[in-house]
């Protein structure tokens, strides 16, 4: 059985795009839209020296009603199945609420979690990481899963915890 690391994050931060780079692959559903991604998808990432699973997810918004909800559900099924938690967030949109209950909700799970602070294609990168030290969690990364950047320091951090 490979080692599995889930993608969590808010609609629309990167998630599928991430996903994409992580397996090489263009079978998850990248859109404009926010919430696309309704169920867990699954791919293998062999970019390193020794493949994992990633699972791309739904959004977690915070909600719990209807569809939110159903997707919310997914997330915690995924967290569940994890070994490693990849959290990715905004650099444009930098903290906002839903981030803070997310991560109560990573933090709950007791599993390593690593930051990916996503989108820092033409934003500065210290300012942005800066706004996410807040979180208080030591692995937070630069990326910009659209240009394939920080994508192989990704890989090689997730592998010291699998
Ligand atoms: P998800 O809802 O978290 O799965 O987000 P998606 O992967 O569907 O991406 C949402 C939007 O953000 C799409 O328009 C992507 O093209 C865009 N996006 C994703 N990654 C980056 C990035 O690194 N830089 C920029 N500028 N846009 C990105
Ligand atoms: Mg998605």
């Amino acid at each position: 059985m490979l080692p599995v690391v889930a993608l969590v994050g808010r609609p629309n931060v990167g998630k599928s795009t991430l996903y994409n780079a992580l397996t090489r692959s263009r079978d998850a559903l990248v859109a404009d839209m926010p919430g696309v991604t309704r169920d867990r998808h699954y791919g293998v990432c062999r970019l390193g020296p020794r493949p994992f699973v990633v699972v791309d997810t739904g959004g977690l918004s915070g909600s719990d009603e209807g569809i939110e909800g159903l997707t919310a559900t997914q997330v915690r099924l995924a967290i569940e199945e994890a070994h490693l938690l990849v959290f990715v967030v905004d650099a444009r949109d930098g903290v906002l609420p839903q981030d803070a209950t997310i991560l109560t909700e990573l933090r709950r799970s007791g599993k390593p979690v690593i930051v990916v602070v996503n989108k820092t294609d033409g934003v500065d990168e210290p300012t942005a990481l800066g706004e996410f030290a807040s979180f208080g969690i030591a692995e937070t990364l630069p990326m910009s899963a659209a240009h394939n950047r920080g994508v192989d320091v990704l890989v090689e951090r997730a592998l010291t915890h699998l």
